[in-house]
């Protein structure tokens, strides 16, 4: 068992599985960011799976695929069954911008991935190109929000269920669209979690002044449905989200309020990153360089000793406050694109 210095037990890993990325998300990237290709300074194949079966060894029990875009990754449905069969694993899940989701679904749920969650922030194609700096982009069919949409159909047709449906909320850009987003989720039959935006990388901490706190979300829904939100329990799994239905109806909204109340006391995860470094807080700056050692020939037991000084390192809390503060030259802090989300 992985236990912290501050009695938190880690049993979810996030993997990044590439740091390239078909979108160019505002709060995430910057529009300077080179595309590299995926190369040597990425986990091969063999290296990852190897890592991954460590982790379980020690006590991972969820992993969930990310990115960069991870349905990026050559060979991710092979990658996906090979992880899905390690022993120990409990849930096998997948966070994806759902572009390329149409073609892949059927085989990943074939290959053993139980979830998705799909990140969608606009339902208006014009403003999604905005957010993904698509814009001028010809609209090519199979690109673009349509590609998306065909991306959530095909989940919930082959059972990746439930398909959560994560929306970065921006005061200015996509806050109007949150009572179109809530009728959609409904429509679908997926969950629908708010997110807010956090000031991670120079992309998050340039979005700071389209902050918008999930109690406001909240009040918007309230208001401009004029029903309570009722507190339900709509996901077992449901990590940092706290979820409401609104009175009469079944579907639940999430929201994630990682920077107006956070929920670091609870938190179980650890996210290792393409290049093989694993991240102790999503909001910190400190990571244990796990490539070096296993390209330098480390044995199983040196690994399972690196991880465990790693986790012994996790701190009780994130510092976007303080990073707040910091102008956006200063916040040296890694990309949420190399981070996994
Ligand atoms: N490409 C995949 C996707 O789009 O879901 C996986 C990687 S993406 C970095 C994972 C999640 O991080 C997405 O839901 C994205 O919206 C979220 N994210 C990235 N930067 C963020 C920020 N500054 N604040 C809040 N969420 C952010």
């Amino acid at each position: 068992m992985l236990t912290d210095s501050f009695g938190r037990t880690i049993r979810y890993l996030r993997v990044s599985v590439t740091d390239r990325c078909n979108l160019f998300c505002r709060y995430c990237r910057l529009s300077t960011e080179e595309i590299l290709p995926n190369n040597k300074e990425i986990l091969d194949f063999d290296e990852l799976v190897r890592l991954l079966r460590i982790f379980l060894e020690l006590g991972i029990e969820r992993i969930r695929l990310t990115g960069g875009e991870p349905l990026l990754r050559r060979n991710l449905v092979g990658l996906v069954r090979t992880v899905s069969r390690l022993p120990g694993l409990q849930e096998l899940t997948l966070t994806t911008n759902a572009l390329l989701l149409e073609r892949y679904a059927a085989a990943l749920q074939a290959a053993g991935l139980r979830r998705v969650n799909i990140s969608l922030d606009s339902l208006d194609p014009d403003i999604f190109d905005t957010i993904t700096r698509r814009e001028g982009a010809a609209p090519t069919p199979g690109t673009g929000l349509p590609a998306v949409l065909a991306g959530i159909a095909a989940a919930i047709r082959v059972g990746l269920h439930p398909v959560k449906v994560n929306m970065v909320v921006m005061r200015g850009i996509n806050d109007h669209e949150i009572p179109a987003m809530v009728l959609f989720a409904q429509q679908q039959g997926v969950l629908l979690r708010f997110i807010e935006t956090m000031p991670i990388g120079e992309a998050g901490v340039g979005m700071t002044d389209h902050f918008m706190p999930a109690e406001e979300i909240l009040a918007r829904i309230h208001h401009h449905f004029g029903s309570q939100l009722l507190p339900a329990t709509a996901d077992k799994d449901a990590g940092p989200a706290r979820y409401f239905s609104r009175a009469g109806t079944e579907a639940a909204i999430g929201v994630i309020s990682a920077r107006s109340q956070h929920f670091c006391s609870s938190c179980n995860r650890m996210r290792l990153t393409a290049k093989g470094n694993l991240v102790y807080c999503l909001g910190r700056q400190d990571r244990m360089d796990l490539k070096s050692l296993l390209r330098t020939g480390a044995s199983d037991a040196e690994l399972k000793t690196a991880i465990r000084a790693a986790v012994d390192l996790k701190p009780e809390r994130h510092a976007f406050a303080m990073q707040e503060g910091a102008t956006p030259h200063s916040a040296i802090h890694a990309a949420m694109s190399a981070l996994g989300g």
